[in-house]
């Protein structure tokens, strides 16, 4: 074999290696992190507690801004294109779908490419499409137009049940919905907010999406569910993150018995989390 064809295959075995090793520590970390996660003691914490908790965010984090209110069915829609993607992404991806099509019954009348290619920059544009597309055709068949409004007038319990009906839309895209374009005092669960109650000792790591939702909300006191809602989330987006929460500069250490973990990560909720949710869309 020539030197140059020598070195390259040593590069490319050297590579080879070190990928395998990189790939093993991560499993290793990752198995790390779900013990981790599951010695964490659970226990129901008290409103008190809650808002002690909603207070020291929002001092740190600024004022609460509630974002603007969208009808029923775009909040609907919006919520479907923000799962897994960024604000920045999902945003655009709504704002160009509402370009391309003005009305909810173009979107549903479009073929399903076209869709997809409006709302492409939000990442798994066919199953997104899809499912708009599904659920925009169930609300036209029952309602005999594509409106939502309707719901104001229902209970909270009837709203959500109405919600979670149509198709993919679960608790979380539900309690979306209500927070978000009714006023309602839901809470939605997303995958912030389930980390971090789960490393608070909240609920158990191990918790499915619908339990957590179950578990959670009727914990936090209905005046301050938005509000809490979008703290955790800025927390787990910037403090308490996945992989390397940041526990020396948390305003909650003292209450987290997840604190001092350094870099251990409690990343098993999200892994948790998706085992119990379809492959592609969950809500
Ligand atoms: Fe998360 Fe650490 Fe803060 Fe606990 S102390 S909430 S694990 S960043």
């Amino acid at each position: 074999m020539h030197s140059a064809a020598r070195q390259a295959s040593a590069a490319r075995q050297a590579r080879i290696a070190s990928e395998a090793r990189a790939a093993r520590e991560a499993r290793e970390a990752s198995a790390a992190r779900q013990a981790r996660a599951a010695s964490v003691p659970v226990a129901a914490p008290s409103r008190a507690g809650i808002r002690t908790v909603q207070r020291r965010l929002r001092a740190e984090q600024g004022a609460f801004i509630p974002k603007p209110r969208l009808p029923v069915v775009d909040e609907i829609v919006a919520t479907v294109l923000s799962q897994h993607t960024s604000d920045i992404n999902s945003g655009r991806a709504f704002a160009r779908l509402k370009q391309r099509f003005p009305a909810w019954e173009q979107v549903a009348d479009a073929p399903a490419e076209e869709v997809a290619g409006a709302i492409r920059c939000g990442g798994m544009a066919a199953q997104k499409a899809r499912r708009i597309q599904q659920i925009l055709a169930v609300i036209g068949d029952r309602e005999g137009r594509i409106g939502l409004d309707r719901l104001d007038g229902l209970g909270d319990g009837a709203a959500r049940e109405y919600l979670e009906s149509l198709p993919g839309v679960g608790p979380k895209t539900a309690a979306c919905v209500l927070t978000f374009a009714m006023g309602r005092a839901a809470f939605p669960v997303d995958t912030h907010v389930h980390r971090v109650a789960a490393r608070l000792g909240w609920i158990p790591a191990a918790a499915t999406a619908d339990k957590a939702d179950r578990l959670l909300t009727p914990l936090v006191p209905a005046d301050i569910r938005y509000d809490l809602h979008v703290a955790l989330i800025a927390h787990g987006r910037t403090v308490c993150r996945a992989r390397r929460p940041r526990c020396g500069a948390c305003v909650l250490r003292d209450l987290c018995p997840y604190s001092g973990s350094g870099d251990a990560a409690g990343a098993v909720t999200d892994t948790q989390r998706e085992r119990a949710r379809p492959a592609d869309l969950a809500g």
